[in-house]
């Protein structure tokens, strides 16, 4: 039986997916979303699509990556690892969005070309060295990109953003995905400009200041205020380890 926490929280999580779609960073059966839960985590289940996914079909999953409902999005080794490891978020938000992949291709980290870098957590965004989409090697490169970071790119395949709330984690992936575009866009003059790291070390403790840029998490935006860009299986009963 379900609690209408739970339930709640599934709706959540839908629509959360649904304005991954409307917000343009995701789109097709690309991209995955998993939140902190009972004695593990609820994700997305795989290759589903977002118009049509209903709360019921999200899949509890425990740390051994036992699952309850449909198969799991394929990449949940790195929402289990992510959310394990780091206990300062409990979402995990992966998609394709169009310039952050561009870049993530070109396996460049970003510079801090634009002071907004440092709301990723430092002076610059990293990108995951190119691991087989699925693997537990992926989950390692990205852990590992992710060390300081609420984001990171993955090399050749997409981006993660991380949040402590469902708004937080979708804000700082459209973030991510402003940022790629204007750094795509500043590299058409040729490699911009770097701000020092003494300087992005004043923006950082001014963000941690002044909470700016942690997100709706604790800033309380609503939706109207969230930039914008322009622009599926079923089965029950617990399932020893998804592959
Ligand atoms: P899933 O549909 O299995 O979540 O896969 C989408 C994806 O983006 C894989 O990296
Ligand atoms: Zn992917």
């Amino acid at each position: 039986m379900m609690t209408t926490d739970e339930m709640t929280l599934r709706s959540e999580m839908v629509e959360t997916c649904r304005k991954m779609n409307s917000s343009g960073i995701n789109q097709g059966t690309a991209g995955n979303l998993s939140v902190r839960f009972g004695n593990g985590f609820l994700i997305t289940p795989s290759s589903m699509p977002y118009d049509t996914m209903q709360p019921e079909d999200l899949v509890e999953m425990d740390w051994q990556g036992t699952f309850v409902g449909p198969r799991p999005s394929s990449e949940w080794r790195f929402h289990r690892d992510i959310l394990k490891a780091r206990t300062d978020v409990n979402v995990v938000l992966h998609c394709h969005s169009l310039y952050a992949t561009s870049i993530a291709c070109h396996h460049r980290t970003i510079p801090a070309f634009h002071y907004m870098v440092g709301v990723m957590g430092g002076t610059t965004l990293r990108c995951a060295r190119y691991a087989t989409y699925g693997t537990q090697a992926l989950s390692d490169a990205a852990l590992e990109a992710l060390e300081g970071r609420k984001a990171c790119l993955l090399g050749q395949h997409g981006q993660i953003s991380l949040g402590k709330t469902l708004d937080a984690a979708l804000w700082m992936a459209i973030e991510v995905e402003t940022l790629a575009r204007m750094y795509q866009q500043a590299l058409v003059l040729g490699e911009p400009p770097v701000l020092p790291d003494d300087e992005m070390e004043r923006v950082i403790a001014q963000m941690t200041r002044m909470s700016y840029g942690l997100g709706p998490e604790e800033e309380g935006a609503s939706d109207a205020a969230r930039p914008r860009l322009p622009g599926g299986k079923a089965s029950g009963g617990p399932v020893s380890p998804a592959k």
